[in-house]
């Protein structure tokens, strides 16, 4: 990975906005186990109160359980990442992932979802993952953390079934403002991170000005799509006050309000 390290330099100029929750970040990832105690304490310099920790696969829940129960401030979600959905058994994926929420605190289920994007793994078994993970949720009443990549309509399609019963977030969202909706019907929230700073992102744009105050989630998908300006390094919690920033100009309300309505629609759906 060539991303480059922020520097209290080009840290200075970024505002704290005290109640953040970033609702998906990959802290567990080896790009954060140099300097994970200097990323958790720029968090807190920056106003980050909480963050969600969602699993890629069985080895990174394994780090997420021991995470979240070293740090009060991070919580979990159980799952395999539609990048490594070859890696679910049917025999015993279930098993484990059972087994890993009676051990510990889990807020969620995922991420899974379907990646059209990257040809990691087939769209057959990426269906396969997700919908064991979907059942899980319903088994369970936790919700789902949804990645999505140039598949909102197979995605919907096989959420459409579960309608009033299962609930959870589309995270990062880049389907537009129509598919945005059509999963806000479902019941599902739709995250907004890094993307929305980019200066020709019109479609994600559209989506953080015409989504309810009360149905979207803010988010970093740390390590990866950090904001303007600070692409090519490494996104981190501590960056969110300049999507904060971003997304309140696209909706023409205050820092304090975009921080408010995201730590509480955070908050009600993760139980946190
Ligand atoms: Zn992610």
């Amino acid at each position: 990975m060539t991303m480059k390290l922020l520097t209290p330099e080009k840290l200075a100029p970024l505002a704290s906005y005290p109640g953040i929750i970033d609702s998906h970040i990959h802290l567990d990832s080896k790009a954060f186990a140099e300097d994970f105690a200097d990323c958790l304490t720029r968090a807190r310099e920056a106003g980050v109160t909480r963050m969600l920790l969602p699993s890629i696969d069985q080895a990174s829940s394994q780090r997420i359980l021991k995470l979240t129960q070293e740090h009060c401030q991070l919580s979990g979600a159980v799952g395999i990442h539609p990048h490594a959905a070859a890696e679910f058994d049917p025999h015993s994926s279930p098993q484990l992932w059972r087994e890993l929420l009676r051990q510990g605190k889990w807020a969620a289920i995922g991420e899974t979802g379907l990646e059209l994007h990257y040809d990691f793994c087939p769209l057959e078994t990426q269906k396969v993952s997700l919908q064991a993970q979907i059942e899980l949720a319903a088994e369970t009443g936790l919700p789902l953390i949804l990645h999505c990549r140039l598949a909102e309509e197979p995605l919907y399609d096989m959420l459409q079934p579960w309608a009033g019963k299962l609930t959870g977030v589309v995270h990062c969202f880049t389907g537009g403002w129509e598919w945005a909706s059509k999963f806000l019907d479902l019941g599902f929230y739709i995250g907004v991170g890094g993307l929305v700073t980019l200066p020709k992102a019109d479609e994600v744009h559209e989506v953080a000005t015409k989504v309810p105050d009360d149905r979207w989630l803010l988010e970093t998908d740390g390590p990866y799509l950090s904001p303007v300006p600070f692409r090519g390094f490494r996104n981190e919690s501590c960056l969110l006050p300049a999507v904060v920033e971003r997304i309140a100009s696209l909706r023409g309300q205050s820092v304090s309000e975009i921080v408010r309505q995201s730590a509480e629609n955070a908050t009600r759906l993760f139980h946190m």
